[in-house]
């Protein structure tokens, strides 16, 4: 499974961080800007549940 923010969709709620700080990693200005990124197995529970916290829906779950 991969994940990734969709360009231009994050405002900085910093809810995924706050579900799962070691998969959604907020940059300086307090927003995702991730790349394509693969999550090793035991996070996808947790890396599913930050993306459902994002109220923009701007985190992409990608199923390998
Ligand atoms: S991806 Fe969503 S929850 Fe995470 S910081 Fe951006 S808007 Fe907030």
């Amino acid at each position: 499974m991969r994940i990734r923010v969709i360009e231009g969709k994050c405002s900085g709620h910093a809810r995924c961080a706050a579900v799962a700080p070691d998969i959604f990693i907020l940059n300086d200005d307090g927003y995702l800007d991730m790349p394509e990124t693969a999550v090793a197995s035991e996070n996808e529970a947790l890396a599913r549940r930050g993306a459902r916290a994002c109220p923009e829906r701007a985190i992409e779950v990608i199923e390998d």
